[in-house]
């Protein structure tokens, strides 16, 4: 399960949550009740955090936006469906 980062803006309390990729983000803080809570998203915290396969996540994320967004295809060599090990 992966770890979010939140901080809270009205308190600056940071702390992290354990969540499903489906749960909604939290949004209370629990240190003032606020519901000022900010989801930080720090590529560098995961890797801090050196869960292996937090890697495998991050990229095939990257894969996918990549063809979402059809830019950088133009060398399209069959490298699309993750046939070869290019990537
Ligand atoms: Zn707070």
């Amino acid at each position: 399960m992966p770890f979010y980062e939140y901080r809270c803006d009205a308190c600056g309390h940071e702390f992290e949550a354990m969540q499903k990729m489906s749960d909604a983000p939290l949004k209370e803080c629990p240190e003032c009740g606020e519901p000022k809570l900010v989801k930080l998203i720090s590529a560098s915290g995961f890797r801090l955090k050196g869960g292996g396969w937090y890697e495998t996540d991050f990229k095939s994320g990257k894969k996918k936006n990549l063809a979402d967004s059809g830019k950088g295809g133009s060398s399209s060599g069959g490298c699309g469906g993750g046939k070869c090990g290019c990537g």
